[in-house]
């Protein structure tokens, strides 16, 4: 996605070859315009499938899967990564490590709003290691739902998170895919390849 890709590379800082900050446009300030055409990018790759629930885990992803949802016409529920006293005990769990906070969360979601009937698009704002999306679609595939896919606004393809999820038959998509970054330069996953053209000489 064109537009993310140039906003990574204006706004985005890279604080080493594995931290990307992206909080003034898209997890802690969020642009909403950006935020709802990524919705709109990830309902289209997907709309050859029927969807009937998008999911998100709370933080960061919920932007993403609210802008998804209005797009797809689909309601979105996000796990929780603590338990609230409002909470039902009819939950499913599993355990997420944080990449960016070094902690472990039991996440959540409320067996009342995932089950056999659902077909769910999972969506986050980062796959890095892999560890959200993976306890997300061990929830999925907990509550008995169908997976569609995952979609991500910013892939890290230089760690393992994709090769996690494609071993478990998962149907990957992420609008900007880092190939390589360290701080000032960032290379995109389609640039890779490309032979750059011997510029012609002009007389
Ligand atoms: P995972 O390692 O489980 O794929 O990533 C989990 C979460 O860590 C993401 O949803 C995202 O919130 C956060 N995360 C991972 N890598 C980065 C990064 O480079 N920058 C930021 N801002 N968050 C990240």
């Amino acid at each position: 996605m064109k537009v993310l890709e140039d906003r990574i590379r204006q706004d985005g800082m890279i604080l080493s070859n594995t931290v990307l900050k992206v909080d003034s446009f898209l997890n802690h300030q969020v642009d909403t315009e950006l935020a709802l055409a990524i919705g709109k990018e990830l309902a289209s790759i997907y709309a050859d499938q029927p969807i009937t629930k998008v999911l998100t885990i709370e933080a960061s992803g919920i932007q993403f899967a609210m802008a998804t949802g209005i797009a797809l016409g689909v309601p979105f529920v996000y796990a929780k990564k603590k338990k609230a006293v409002t909470q039902s005990d009819k939950v499913y769990t599993a355990p997420v490590h944080s990449f960016t906070r070094g902690e472990t969360y039991q996440v959540s979601v409320d067996q009342r709003y995932l089950g056999p009937n659902d077909r769910v698009l999972i969506v986050d704002d980062f796959l890095a290691t892999g560890a959200a999306l993976v306890g997300l679609v061990d929830i999925v595939r907990e509550s008995g739902a169908q997976l569609v896919g995952v979609g991500c606004v910013i892939e890290k393809s230089f760690q393992e998170g994709r090769g996690l999820l494609e071993d478990k038959g998962v149907r990957v998509h992420s609008l900007a895919r880092i190939a390589s970054m360290k701080p000032g330069e960032v290379h995109f996953v389609h640039e890779e390849n490309v032979v750059n053209e011997p510029q012609k000489e002009t007389v």
